[in-house]
């Protein structure tokens, strides 16, 4: 049975956040200097409310949410992120390893502590908050150095299905988020993973995009699947099939 994937992300919230307002505090397991964007800080938080098959998270950061990391307040985690870039002199940074939205408060304070500091912050985000609360996407277009990355799974509702095991009105939430954040004024753009799907649905989707706003269709990212050994194995173990994928020291540079 597929699960609903909002109830999913409240769920794994009471795991990974604890306390409300500007001292929310939010579990991470890592900060780094990663390679996509040129070169960026990153810190990873635990938890996601989705279980895509394809994602590359470890297995056991993502079946133990409770065993892994720490929390860290917003002011925590924001110096560890400044203190890397005045290290390596990069000015961007993101929060990646699950689902950066979860812990909404947490989230929105560590934004406030950044802006102005970070050239830019990038939120990659599965989008299933921000489309079911249209709050979070008002509350987000208060930040000048955000950029919203909306990664979507797959190109359809059938699609999202098949590759998180979620609901598949979860692919209407990915869409309505970023409905909200243009209607928002939000700095955005979608990516989306198609390795699993046939071009058909890549081009119904660039209709769809378009239909929310023009934009959406020129400024969308394709995402390809990255073959790091726990995916492979993943990948075996649901029998999922896939056109595209590249090797981890082999992705196209445009990609990266
Ligand atoms: S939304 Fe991202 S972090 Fe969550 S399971 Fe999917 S790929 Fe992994």
């Amino acid at each position: 049975m597929p699960y609903d994937p909002v109830e999913s992300h409240l769920k794994i919230e009471k795991l990974v956040v604890r306390g409300e307002g500007g001292d929310q505090k939010r579990r991470y397991y890592r900060f780094r200097i990663d390679r996509w964007y040129g070169g960026i800080v990153t810190a990873d938080c635990v938890g996601c409310g989705l279980f895509c098959k394809f994602c590359w998270v470890s297995d056991k950061v993502r079946s133990s949410p409770m065993k892994i990391g720490r929390f860290y307040r917003a002011e925590d985690v924001a110096e560890r992120l400044r203190s890397l870039m005045m290290k390596r002199r990069l000015w961007r940074a993101r929060v990646s390893g699950g689902e950066p939205t979860i812990g909404k408060d947490h989230l929105l304070s560590l934004l406030k502590i950044l802006d102005g500091f970070v050239g830019e912050f990038i939120l990659e985000t599965n989008g299933i908050l921000i489309g079911w609360d249209e709050d979070y996407a008002k509350k987000l277009a208060s930040y000048k150095s955000l950029h919203v990355r909306v990664s979507l799974k797959g190109c359809n509702e059938k699609e999202f299905e098949l590759l998180t095991g979620a609901d598949q009105r979860g692919f209407k939430l990915q869409l309505q988020a970023l409905k909200n954040l243009i209607d928002y004024g939000v700095s955005c753009h979608p990516s989306v993973m198609t390795s699993f799907s046939p071009k058909s649905s890549f081009i119904n989707l660039l209709e769809r995009l378009k239909q929310i706003d023009p934009i959406l269709e020129e400024e969308v990212e394709v995402e390809e699947l990255i073959l790091y050994p726990h995916v492979v194995k993943r990948l075996k173990k649901y029998g999922l099939k896939y056109f595209v994928a590249h090797p981890p020291d082999r992705i196209p540079p445009e990609q990266i």
